[in-house]
């Protein structure tokens, strides 16, 4: 009782401080209402499961929170933490729902243990690539079931970035074979690491900054992170011998921008076009940026720091395969959203795949004889 008589009387003296918008007739309506939440500023946080700045994956979030700013006019003024600062990496997801944060930058595959599902809008072993996934999100009808998996956590959706194919991770040994991995301890998130388990490896999911000190240590004997950029960043080519190429379980990963969505849907109309659009722009050019830095980095890894690349031999890559696609249709059938998810997702494989064949696919291959 006397907690609500002190919420009245701040009540009582917030109103006559603000000499407004206090409800019943008094609260301004129609235009003056509407130039009043036009003027209205915001600050908000956007928590992410990088480290601050981490190239290309962290950068992204800097970048849509300057553009949010600029296009806003200072409306919307974003602050990014970085992985730890308010909440660890791995818990973007549960700090968005519950409005710790209003705005968070991650990966979903992260999320399986909260839906499953999450992870077909992460990445798909042996499945679509950087520009397919994109396209199937932004036309093929992925976008709203992404949604739809998220609205019972209270979270929007949206694109935030690519990082294209991925390599396939450090090794302290050479792999030659499924036997290679019996027993090994390898860090790899989502679907590719539910293909290691049952192949006989021991998949774990680590953030970015917790990697280094476990293959250092012996926590972990493997890992894959993303790509040359990311992972000269992070200093592997100090604690493993081997780079293996090419990322068979992220072909095309995509990372996520997370919105409150209570929140975002209070936001006046033009502040949430803005959000979608900065999201949509810096989103676009993540995949540029990574292919232009992991080549160079690349050239680093190998000339400056005498990192051995390898290939998986093709018939590692069959076997993965196949265990990969038992993996994918049981996900699938493992809830009936899970099943309208896959029907989508391989639905769109073949519609495009026809064309993919005789336009990029055999470009790429015809480009490659030339050379
Ligand atoms: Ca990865």
């Amino acid at each position: 009782m006397k907690a609500n008589v002190t919420f009245l009387k701040t009540t009582l003296i917030l109103c006559s401080a603000m000499l407004a918008a206090c409800g019943g007739e008094s609260a301004p309506t129609g235009a003056v209402g509407e130039a009043m939440q036009a003027q209205q500023t915001y600050t908000w946080k956007l928590v992410t499961t990088w480290p601050k700045n981490f190239p290309g994956l962290g950068e992204t979030p800097e970048r849509f929170a300057d553009l949010v700013e600029e296009m806003s006019n200072g409306r919307m003024s974003i602050r990014v933490y970085g992985a730890g600062e308010i909440v660890p990496a791995l818990e973007v997801f549960d700090a968005v729902s519950a409005g710790t944060a209003e705005i968070g930058h991650s990966a979903a595959y992260y999320w399986r243990g909260k839906a499953p599902e999450a992870q077909f809008f992460g990445a798909v072993p042996f499945g679509l690539n950087a520009e397919e996934m994109e396209s199937w999100v932004s036309y093929g009808g992925g976008q709203e079931l992404w949604e739809e998996v998220y609205a019972p956590f209270n979270l929007v959706p949206m694109l935030g970035g690519n990082s294209g194919v991925q390599m396939g991770g450090w090794f302290n040994k050479e792999i030659n074979s499924v036997e290679d991995f019996q027993g090994l301890t390898m860090r790899i998130p989502g679907l590719g690491g539910e293909v290691i388990q049952r192949i006989g490896g021991v998949p774990v999911n680590l953030a970015a900054g917790d990697i280094y000190t476990s293959l250092q240590t012996g926590v972990i004997d493997a890992t894959e992170f993303v790509g040359p950029l990311n992972d000269l960043a992070l200093g592997f080519y100090d604690v493993a011998d081997y780079y293996y190429f090419p990322g068979w379980h992220e072909a095309g990963s995509l990372q996520e921008f997370l919105f409150n969505k209570e929140m975002f849907e209070a936001l006046p109309q033009d502040l949430q076009v803005i959000m979608r659009t900065a999201a949509s722009a810096v989103s676009a050019t993540m995949a540029d940026e990574f292919r232009f830095q992991n080549s160079k980095a690349l050239t680093t890894l190998v000339e400056e720091y005498g990192v051995e690349l390898r290939q998986f031999p093709d018939d590692l890559m069959a076997e993965l395969y196949n265990v990969s696609q038992e993996v994918i249709n049981e996900l699938g059938q493992s809830s009936e959203i899970g099943q309208r998810i896959l029907a989508s997702y391989r639905a769109f494989e073949a519609q495009v795949k026809d064309y993919q064949d005789i336009s990029e696919e055999a470009y790429i291959r015809i480009r490659a004889q030339q050379r």
